[in-house]
């Protein structure tokens, strides 16, 4: 029998890319999602249960529908200045969302979880490449509430013997390679994204100077006084979800946490120089002031991921990375 797994999450830009993987590869997939920031259309042939994860009763009827194998958890609020301006809805979804899924799968009896976990649980580095020893130390509301999620997920391990992988992504970037599955947040706020509608914009016959792309900081201590991030494709992510899973059948494992980056550093200003030459599109910007919690560098080590999971990202470099997300952005 196929194995059935509850993709909490599931409609948004990373779960659909997981739901489309797991379809793929023989499982059972059925979605739980608000919507809130999902699409119904980008899982349009999976089962979807319409619920909150702040509602306990939700969550633990989804969880009773059938008999889960795991479950993959990619539901929470993202966005780092918003988790500052606004930690209620933080505290809220990523930490009341996760305390109720744990305890759903308590009662239900499911006892496989791999939660989507961030470098921001990190906070600032002070080494770089960054490991999984890297002190856990975060600098905003969002990395808070993804660090409580993992504190929450070892202690349940601990004591009622629930096997959990963290997995902390760097910078989710890219698209599914055949161009089908989009990435659409409102607002958008992430770099590539921006770049890519600023093309689309110049293609459409847009003025350059007339550009709302900022860039923001140049005075940062890295090469060209940008940030350095480390760019990692959505559908390399997914695949170590599918591996973790696998792990997790081992009986005994109470709590791992795995990095899972491209261990390469991007400056903003590379990205924007990366999508002119994918786009051919002359990309302006403006230099504007820094972001509130913007670290200087962080590039992944994903060693740890590479040798107990097996991980071997299939995306190798940012023009690829780039090129996949352009296929979908320019498709009309
Ligand atoms: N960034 C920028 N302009 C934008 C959006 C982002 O200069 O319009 C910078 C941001 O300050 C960071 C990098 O691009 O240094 C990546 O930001 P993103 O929001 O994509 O991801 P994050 O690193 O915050 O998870």
């Amino acid at each position: 029998m196929a194995d059935s797994v509850l993709v909490v999450g599931g409609a948004g830009y990373i779960g659909s890319h997981m739901v489309k993987l797991l379809a793929s590869t023989g499982h059972e997939v059925v979605v739980f999602d608000d919507l809130s920031t999902g699409h119904r259309d980008a899982i349009a042939s999976s089962v979807l249960v319409e619920g909150d994860l702040r509602d306990p009763v939700a969550i633990t009827k989804a969880l009773a529908l059938r008999k889960f194998s795991s479950v993959l958890h990619f539901a929470a609020k993202c966005y780092v200045g918003e988790s500052v301006q606004d930690p209620a809805k933080y505290y809220g979804n990523n930490v009341l969302g996760t305390a109720n899924l744990l305890e759903a799968m308590r009662t239900n009896g499911v006892g496989k979880l791999v939660f989507s976990s961030s470098c921001s649980t990190y906070g600032d580095p002070v080494m770089t490449p960054m490991t999984e020893e890297h002190p856990q130390d975060p600098v905003n509301p969002y990395g808070a509430t993804k660090l409580m999620g993992e504190r929450a997920m070892k202690d349940y391990g601990r004591a009622y013997g629930l096997r959990t992988v963290a997995l902390r992504y760097f910078n989710a970037s890219g698209l599914d390679a055949d161009g089908t599955l989009g990435e659409r947040h409102d607002p958008e706020t992430h770099l590539i994204p921006l770049v890519l509608r600023e093309a689309l914009r110049l293609r459409a016959g847009g003025a350059r100077d007339a550009t709302q792309l900022q860039v923001f900081g140049d005075d940062f201590d890295t090469p060209d006084g940008t940030c350095i991030r480390d760019y990692v494709h959505v559908s390399d992510l997914c695949a170590a979800h599918l591996l973790a899973m696998r792990r997790l059948d081992a009986p005994g494992r109470a709590f791992e946490a795995f990095n899972l980056g491209s261990e390469k550093g991007s400056s903003v200003l590379d990205v924007i120089e990366c999508c002119r030459r994918i786009t051919g599109q002359d990309i302006g910007y403006k230099m504007a002031g820094r972001r509130a919690g913007d670290p200087a560098r962080l590039i992944a080590s994903s060693e740890r991921a590479r040798r107990d999971l097996g991980w071997s990202p299939r995306y190798a470099d940012l023009p690829e990375i780039v090129s996949t997300a352009w296929r979908w952005f320019s498709r009309t």
